[in-house]
């Protein structure tokens, strides 16, 4: 990732870690310079042992630095490329600079562009707005427009919070369906109250909590994997989907997608396809420094224990290190673990994910008919051991007394 104008940023968004950073360069105008700018290309391309790399441009605002710098940057990559190279950038922004200029540009140049959007208006105004504390949804729609009109690719960035935690099918149908986003990626908001030293585990009120973290992914996936599944793409899902069934490793867990995908660890040696010393050692910290809990867990090949930077809770048996939306992913995972299955094994069949859509259609219409077949003093056919009567046959008649929905 390169941050080029540093933690600069024209939003002022109330979760924001990056407009903290700037502090840490008093003396410094975050601006990259052309030299320096020229310096890093050279570098970055020298140091890679892959045939396709991809610069990822971040803030703060990156388009803060203007056209003339990313027209530049174009010119050294062509410079320093070496043949049979393929070079990939992709940008992160909050959208509200974007203008036909910049579109027409991007498009030319076949950038991947990640915009930051936590929903409707309402959800995403609730945090991000500008320096003056004004909304910023209108901006950015109006960016997604310009991406739109030209063409350009995008993913969307969702930040789950205390505003938008609670509403999962509102946002992500929004999202889906106004938005018109095919990638998407679900980033939780975790802030320490105490900084990131401490040991106590308080977090800001605008944090999403653990399990409502979970109830978010798992209402999303429940749709997801209804009707979405091949047609768009959530981040998440596909981690757990990806790393169980094939081994293919992206370059970047932002941009999950056949572009940025770096290669298939069955075809290449992993260590030919990450990038340094390093970074595998930076993976094996993150794995060593784990808990027994999560050594343990059934669902560690997909949460990994989550980000180190919020593994600042103790385990049951007073072990330091566990990840803070532990609750949330082990529900999560757990959840989603049937029919993720299911559609791992469509793929190794060598066919299509969204087979199951059909399967899950199958599974529930047998299910409903269990239902209506069930005997009131029968085991309720959910599998819970009680009989039918005190369990799912008693809700059904809840139900139907409130006027609401008789079927299970
Ligand atoms: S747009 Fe991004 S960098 Fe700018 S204030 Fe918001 S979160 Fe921070
Ligand atoms: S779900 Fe919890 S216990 Fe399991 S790996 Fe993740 S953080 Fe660790």
């Amino acid at each position: 990732m390169v941050k080029p104008a540093g933690g600069e940023c024209n939003l002022s968004c109330a979760y924001c870690y990056y407009l903290a950073k700037t502090h840490l360069y008093p003396h410094s105008r975050f601006r990259m310079d052309e030299a320096l700018l020229e310096d890093f290309t050279r570098q970055y391309i020298a140091a890679q042992r892959v045939p396709e790399v991809t610069f990822a441009w971040q803030g703060g605002e990156p388009l803060l630095m203007g056209l003339p710098f990313y027209e530049r940057a174009l010119a050294l990559q062509r410079r320093y490329r070496p043949a049979g190279m393929r070079i990939a950038n992709a940008l992160q922004t909050n959208g509200t600079l974007l203008d036909a200029a910049w579109c027409r540009f991007l498009r030319q140049h076949d950038f991947l562009i990640g915009l930051s959007l936590d929903g409707p208006r309402e959800l995403h105004d609730a945090y991000r707005r500008d320096r003056a504390g004004r909304p910023t949804f209108e901006r950015v729609m109006a960016g997604l427009a310009a991406l739109h009109e030209h063409g350009v690719a995008f993913n969307i960035l969702a930040t789950v919070h205390a505003a938008n935690a609670e509403h999962p099918l509102e946002v992500y149908r929004f999202l889906r369906d106004e938005a018109g986003a095919r990638f998407i990626q679900f980033i939780p908001i975790v802030e320490r109250s105490t900084g990131n030293g401490g040991t106590d585990a308080a977090v800001s009120s605008r944090s999403v909590r653990p399990a409502q973290y979970g109830r978010f992914l798992t209402a999303i996936f429940d749709e997801w994997v209804r009707r979405d599944v091949g047609e768009v793409f959530v981040q998440t899902f596909d981690m757990a989907l990806v790393l169980e069934h094939n081994g293919d490793l992206y370059a970047c867990d932002h941009f999950v997608e056949p572009r940025y995908r770096l290669g298939n660890i069955a075809q290449t040696p992993l260590v030919e396809l990450v990038g340094s010393a390093q970074q595998r050692a930076f993976g094996e910290a993150k794995r060593a420094a784990l808990p027994q809990q999560c050594r343990s867990c059934a669902v560690l090949f997909a949460c990994h224990g989550g980000c180190p930077k919020d593994r600042f809770l103790r385990t049951a048996d007073g072990e330091a290190g566990l990840q803070y939306l532990c609750e949330g992913y082990r529900a999560f995972f757990t959840h989603v673990d049937h029919p993720m299955r299911l559609m791992a094994a469509e793929l190794r069949q060598g066919r299509h994910a969204r087979n199951v859509i059909l399967r899950l259609a199958e599974e529930d219409a047998e299910r409903s008919q269990r239902w209506a077949r069930a005997e009131r003093n029968a085991p309720c056919p959910c599998g819970s051991g009680r009989k039918f009567k005190h369990c799912h046959g008693r809700i059904g008649r809840m139900r139907g007394a409130e006027g609401t929905d008789a079927a299970i």
